[in-house]
């Protein structure tokens, strides 16, 4: 079975009725209910949902951190399933590019230096003249030398969206990048994903609760209870707002 794409450009992740299932008998929680989606390539869409959703969920299987147990993903022409843990490394390290909320970077390392680690981890010696172009298009470069501590939350998360982008992946996937950020620094943080898909024709896939994040995106996923329970194109932050009210209306 083939999905389609939105617009034309092919898709570069897709998800056929993906299932997840936390624990089991009494304990089980279904996560994802079988979610068909496509991301094409150069395209920023949102994931929207109440808390409990599926959204890290669907981030984590999408991105090949984590395995569904029916359904399928494809990730870059791959299917992670069939990947030994060896491959399916090699293919998130060369293909995917993951943001969290708390930026997650190496505190004894130099901004510079986190952003080289994935190189480092793929056995590269790391291309100074990449490294300056992952720290420019995060507008870095003359913080390089600072540890995080010494930047501000903002800043951190840039240096973390550098790191994700050094490798060149096919997509970045941002699970509330901008959860833990003041309303300024938020704003920088999406301008800067807007930028990389509008100039630099990155894929970028972001959960996110806040409406006018979400806005920015070209298209909006809404989840409910581990589905896909509807989408937005060229989305406005009162559309989303309207959206979401309903569905944590119907959530509580
Ligand atoms: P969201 O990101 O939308 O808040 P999650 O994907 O984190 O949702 O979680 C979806 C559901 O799966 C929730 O009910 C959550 O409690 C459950 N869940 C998530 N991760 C685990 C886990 N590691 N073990 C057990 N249940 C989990
Ligand atoms: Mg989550």
């Amino acid at each position: 079975m083939t999905l389609p794409a939105t617009g034309t450009a092919p898709a570069v992740v897709r998800l056929v009725g993906a299932r997840k299932t936390y624990g089991s008998g009494e304990n089980a929680v279904t996560a994802l209910a079988g979610v068909d989606l496509a991301f094409p390539a150069g395209s920023f869409t949102a994931v929207m949902g109440p808390s409990g959703s599926g959204k890290s969920t669907l981030l984590q299987c999408a991105a090949g951190l984590d395995r569904v147990d029916g359904g399928r993903v494809e990730l870059a022409g791959a299917d992670p399933a069939t990947l030994t843990e060896t491959e399916l490394t090699v293919l998130r390290r060369s293909r995917v590019g993951f943001v969290f909320q708390h930026f997650n970077l190496l505190p004894s390392l130099t901004a510079r230096q986190n952003v080289e680690l994935p190189l480092r981890l793929d056995g590269l010696r790391p291309d100074a003249a990449r490294v300056d172009r992952a720290l420019d298009e995060v507008g870095l470069r003359d913080r390089a030398g600072h540890l995080p501590g010494e930047l501000s939350g903002g800043q951190q998360q840039r240096v973390a969206i550098a790191r994700a982008l050094v490798a060149r992946p096919d997509v970045l996937f941002a699970d509330e990048p901008t959860g833990a950020l003041d309303t300024t620094a938020s704003r920088g943080v999406l301008a800067l994903l807007r930028r990389a898909v509008d100039g630099h024709g990155r894929t970028v896939v972001m959960v996110t609760h806040d409406p006018v994040a979400a806005a920015g995106a070209d298209r909006v996923v809404f989840l409910a209870d581990g589905a896909v329970v509807g989408e937005l194109d060229r989305p406005t932050a009162a559309g989303v707002a309207a959206r979401m009210a309903g569905l944590e209306a119907v959530a509580c």
